[in-house]
């Protein structure tokens, strides 16, 4: 057995030489990171200043850079230190002008969640969101097309229905047509309430 004090001494001597390589220059800027800076990464077209990268972290912000290209620093930093936790979701789309900037990205379904960043349960609140946007706007219109407000309840929707297919109808206007499209558009309000529960 070799006289354990010179193994300690090569043990030794490694990570001073190590230290002294990571100290000489700039450090990589991907947090967490402390290997020296090799590369530089354009920070974007809104920005005219640099990272300076390790060559893996280089590599790793190249390979992402489309999805970076035109989001704050603070929001790539804030991706960077996600990346180091197992990108757990930090932030939720639409809550930042700059993230929505590049097409694609505040589009719904995986297009705008390239690196399934947002995981499945944000998407589909959003998803759900937008349609009962679309959902409410049908609501309103056939309403309107009732000439009631929106707060009216089945029995009335019911009750003006009535009162408006018997004034629309050809058969009380003497047989005139000129109705017709207006008892089309009141069936088709009265139609879309009920099958929703509100008519
Ligand atoms: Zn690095």
């Amino acid at each position: 057995m070799k006289n354990p004090s010179s193994i300690f001494d090569s043990i030794r001597v490694k990570p001073d030489k190590d230290r002294r390589l990571k100290n000489d220059g700039p450090a990589c800027q991907w947090p967490g990171c402390k290997e020296k800076a090799t590369n530089k990464a354009p920070k974007g077209p809104n920005s005219s200043g640099y990272w300076q990268y390790c060559l893996k972290h280089a590599r790793d912000y190249n390979q992402n850079y489309n999805f970076f290209a035109g989001m704050a620093d603070d929001a790539v930093l804030a991706y960077q230190k996600d990346a180091l936790t197992g990108h757990r979701p930090t932030w939720k789309m639409g809550t930042g002008k700059k993230t929505r900037a590049k097409p694609g990205l505040g589009a719904l379904g995986g297009e705008g969640d390239p690196f399934g960043l947002f995981g499945d349960g944000a998407r589909a609140e959003q998803k759900a969101k937008v349609e009962t946007r679309v959902i409410r706007n049908a609501e309103r219109k056939a309403f309107e097309a009732l000439s009631l407000e929106v707060s009216a309840t089945p029995a009335q929707v019911s009750a003006r229905y009535k009162d408006l297919v018997k004034r629309h109808h050809p058969d009380a206007n003497g047989g005139d047509r000129s109705t017709e499209d207006r008892l089309i558009e009141i069936i088709q309000a009265y139609k879309y309430l009920k099958s929703v529960g509100m008519g």
